[in-house]
């Protein structure tokens, strides 16, 4: 019977997942394996009403986001052996996928905060990385501009903030210089913060993934953590094909398909970490801060024979986001966004399976215009075209104050190899091999 039901695993994960490429087929040949171990020496988990396979595992990474992604290779660069178990077809179609792909230089966040460390110290380490590992990436840098005298005292707020956070290579400009080196901008004073950047976030993760693997970390694709258990010291994650959860009928009990009992296992499940945390009987609720939803829009620019830009223009931030600001891509597209619209969350398994809603509202665009012309003022009309969404994973709702990164172990929840991963918002790609680094040094 067990073993009917692991080769039925093994079939439904092996076809679900099936790809063309090399790295998902060395994926596929590991993971058979995996299961094949697993089937000469599993028990049945005993928690559960009916018989699934349990197997006891070294490391467990919930997510294949860039955290995940860069969490699952740290780990396995210290030689831990690594499961990522990821709900969607692939990595970084959640959030990772969907942001502006700046390299933060670390100004805006407070003082000795995680943001601020982990971004000062991750971009430092990001450009480290891909200019060892040939990603294609560009310090353009950044001007934060103030567009009205009365935004000056913001902006030297941010200049003093950005120095205490050590990050170098921040200047003060007058208005007039600031619009030599951009001849479409218009502002008043500016800072320019010659270490921000642009990078491409797909051949980052892929370049990750590529080395997690070669240091035999295993990615599960198609496989959603739906919850799990604490008994003592011992953590047991329940866990089922995705497309099962596509077919639930939304009231009857969700019975996982396989139990996995980590060591360590590390909760990055972006936007869904909190309501996962929340499916682990025996961790104390309270722990779990609530989970609010900022959608962010962009807008690409069109009718514009060239690009206007050469450096990212950043206004004052607004409550929420870092403001309507231009972003340019590597292949030279300009985009404006990402603007901030509180939404409701979904329900804990949509919302496991990323069934949050992204479109982009193409009316959302008469906000847009007036926003950008502050500093852009030669935007033409009927120049904006919907781009693409993506939703900030936020701990702190309307007009309340940011809060910092979350990273909770054993100290601060009480489960001994737990980590949980809240409310890693932006700067979250450019901290990401900082986080890791972090998590790989102070759990391990
Ligand atoms: C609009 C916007 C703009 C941004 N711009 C920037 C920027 O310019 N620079 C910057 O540094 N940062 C930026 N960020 C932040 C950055 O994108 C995120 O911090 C980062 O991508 C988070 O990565 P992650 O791995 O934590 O989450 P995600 O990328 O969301 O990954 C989580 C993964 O977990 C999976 N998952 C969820 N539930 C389960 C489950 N139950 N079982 C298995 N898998 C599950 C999901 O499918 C997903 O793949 C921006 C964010 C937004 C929203």
């Amino acid at each position: 019977m067990l073993k009917k039901t692991i080769h039925t695993l093994e079939q439904k994960f092996t076809s679900s997942s099936s790809r063309t490429c090399d790295v998902h087929l060395k994926w596929n040949n590991l993971f058979r394996n995996w299961v094949r171990n697993i089937s000469s020496n599993t028990q049945n988990d005993t928690t559960t009403s009916y018989s699934v396979p349990r197997e006891k595992v070294d490391c467990i990474v919930i997510g294949a986001g860039v955290v995940g992604i860069a969490v699952a290779r740290a780990l396995a660069l210290k030689g831990r052996e690594v499961i990522v178990i990821e709900s969607a077809p692939s990595f970084g179609t959640g959030t990772s996928s969907r942001n502006s792909e700046v390299v933060h230089a670390g100004i805006y966040y407070p003082r000795h905060s995680f943001k601020a460390t982990f971004c000062v110290r991750g971009r430092e380490m990001l450009y480290k990385y891909c200019s060892e590992h040939d990603i294609p990436h560009e310090q353009t840098g950044k001007l934060i501009v103030a567009t009205r005298s009365s935004e000056i005292p913001k902006l030297n707020d941010i200049l003093n903030r950005g120095i205490q956070n050590g990050v170098d290579g921040l200047k003060m400009m007058e208005g007039v210089d600031a619009m030599k080196m951009e001849p479409e901008l218009q502002c008043v004073k500016a800072i320019l913060s010659s270490l921000s950047g642009i990078v491409d976030s797909h051949s980052l993760m892929l370049s990750l993934v590529g080395e997690a693997e070669n240091n035999r970390t295993i990615f599960t694709y198609n496989s959603t953590v739906i919850g799990g258990h604490i008994d003592g010291n011992e953590i047991s994650l329940h866990i089922s094909e995705t497309k099962s959860l596509k077919e639930w009928n939304g009231t009857s009990i969700l019975q996982p398909e396989l139990v996995l009992v980590p060591k360590l296992v590390v909760n990055s499940a972006g936007l869904s970490a909190p309501a996962l945390a929340k499916r682990f009987t025996g961790l104390q609720n309270r722990v779990v801060p609530p989970a609010y939803y900022a959608r962010g829009c962009y807008f690409t620019l069109s009718n514009t024979k060239a690009a206007p830009f050469k450096h990212l223009i950043y206004p004052i931030p607004e409550d929420g986001g870092l403001g309507v600001h231009v972003t340019l891509d590597l292949n030279g597209q300009v985009k404006f966004g990402p603007d901030v619209e509180w939404i409701d969350g979904v329900d804990d398994i949509s919302s496991f399976q990323n069934e949050f809603d992204y479109s982009v509202n193409a009316n959302r665009a008469e906000k847009f215009y007036p926003e950008i012309r502050k500093y852009y003022p030669n935007l033409k009309d009927g120049s904006l075209e919907p781009g693409y969404s993506g939703i900030r994973p936020k701990l702190s709702g309307p007009y309340q104050s940011p809060v910092d990164f979350v990273i909770q172990g054993e100290d601060i929840h009480g489960v001994s190899g737990l980590i949980n991963l809240f409310g890693i918002e932006s700067p979250g790609l450019t901290s990401s091999l900082a986080i890791a680094d972090f998590i790989s040094t102070k759990f391990l």
